[in-house]
């Protein structure tokens, strides 16, 4: 038989598309390469959720071609996705701009998509290995089976996070029809830094404003959490800047300790501190500010090698200035990133200069559609990309539902 569809991977984009035509009747096939639907969608928002966010636009993505998703976001918006899962008893809540289900439960997004579809419109431990297509109809080829459709929507994700069946192998699939991959980065990913400059540091975690520079380029600023691990950086400051890092010759970041309080303030209370314990070592002089540990780095970097032997009752008014432009400026040069493995997104992916931004369609092989994170586009931490994953689908959706 030939299908009028078959949809290839059962991510979230590829279980919304089935989600609609199962809804309009329309005959479809669903082939995941995993023994189940949706295994990412579990992880996602540290098994929250986190679907989209209140404040979309086009200034959270990326791409070589930037504004190729705009015009999917703003058709299908957060408000979109909302009434989408709101129909199937879903009701979204906001946390700091960041939409999760109402259960803060990434199983009940899951589970309202895998059980609106029936069991006979996909097979399951189904790896599509090649796809042909006669010029009318494609050939979808697993290991054990072969399929027909006259529309084949690949939904295959990216190369991140291979444990959820997304290692990069099918990318090959679009590739054959000749599209063009861009160069692929692991995102929305921890980063590496030499050890010295973190050592001591493992498992401290401060609010801070961080902010990503390029040699002296500044490429973006935020605020939240940095936490340091034994060999770099991470926290949701540091997933948010990696999108940004990803390619950068001489990448490093800045850390301000103190962007919430006010400096004039902290000099004085830093002056009472030092008139009131006059005799206490120096390496404890700033831990009324940031976390002992940092403080005793920023003192040791500041001071020199000797500062243990300082009282600071020794500490200049200098001396001072300088350790607070240290909490405010202490700069860490990135040497990497812990791999796609370890990464929530792929920034890269399919060229979207050869799909149409309306329908995901392929401008190279009609009937071709390619929707989520296979293409190259990524988003912010923050929901952005399974809104994305959202949005893409319900362009291709569209298209191929006024087709048939
Ligand atoms: C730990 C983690 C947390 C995340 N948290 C968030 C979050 O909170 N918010 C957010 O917006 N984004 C989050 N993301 C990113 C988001 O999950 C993805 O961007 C999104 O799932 C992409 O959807 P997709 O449908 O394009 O691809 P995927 O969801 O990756 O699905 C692709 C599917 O295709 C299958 N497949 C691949 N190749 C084949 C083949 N040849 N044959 C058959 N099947 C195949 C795969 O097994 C997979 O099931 C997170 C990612 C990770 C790893």
């Amino acid at each position: 038989m030939v299908y009028p569809v078959i949809i290839i991977g059962g991510g979230f984009s590829g279980l919304i598309l089935a989600n609609q035509l199962q809804k309009d009747g329309i005959n479809y096939l669903l082939l995941e390469r995993n023994d189940r639907l949706g295994k990412k969608i579990l992880a996602t928002g540290n098994g929250r959720g986190n679907i989209s966010n209140e404040d979309l636009s086009l200034n959270h993505y990326h791409s070589q071609n930037q504004s190729f998703c705009d015009y999917a976001i703003k058709t299908f918006d957060n408000g979109l996705i909302g009434g989408f899962f709101s129909e199937k008893g879903i009701l979204l809540t906001s946390e700091n701009g960041r939409l999760y289900p109402l259960s803060k439960q990434a199983n009940a997004i899951l589970d309202c998509l895998r059980l609106s579809i029936l069991e006979t419109n996909y097979r399951l431990n189904s790896y599509v290995k090649d796809i042909t297509h006669n010029g009318k109809t494609f050939e979808v080829i697993t290991a054990d089976n072969k399929y027909y459709a006259q529309k084949v929507v690949l939904a295959v994700g990216g190369k991140s996070a291979s444990h959820f069946g997304t290692d990069g192998s099918s990318y090959k699939l679009a590739q054959k029809f000749g599209h063009k991959l861009t160069k692929l980065y692991p995102s929305l990913v921890q980063l590496t830094t030499n050890k010295e400059s973190v050592k001591g540091l493992k498992g401290v975690k401060e609010n801070a404003k961080v902010t990503a520079f390029d040699g002296e380029k500044m490429l973006t600023s935020t605020y939240g959490d940095i936490l340091f691990t034994d060999n770099g950086v991470s926290g949701n400051t540091i997933f948010y800047l990696s999108a940004y890092l990803s390619g950068a010759k001489n990448p490093y970041v800045s850390i301000d300790f103190l962007y919430q309080a006010d400096i004039k303030e902290c000099k004085q209370s830093l002056i009472s501190r030092k008139n009131a314990f006059k005799t206490l070592t120096a390496d404890t002089f700033l831990s009324g500010l940031v976390h002992s540990r940092i403080s005793q780095k920023v003192a040791k970097s500041v001071l020199g090698e000797d500062y243990n032997k300082l009282q600071y009752n020794d500490l200049t008014d200098k001396d001072i200035d300088k350790l607070i432009y240290a909490l405010k400026n202490t700069k860490i040069t990135i040497t990497g990133d812990t791999g796609f493995n370890n990464s929530q997104v792929t920034k890269g992916g399919i060229d979207t200069l050869d799909i149409d931004y309306m329908t995901m369609q392929s401008k190279l092989c009609k009937n071709l559609y390619l929707c989520g994170e296979v293409l190259d586009v990524d988003g912010d931490c923050g929901g952005y990309n399974l809104q994305w994953a959202f949005s893409s689908s319900m362009c291709a959706y569209r298209s191929i539902k006024g087709d048939l």
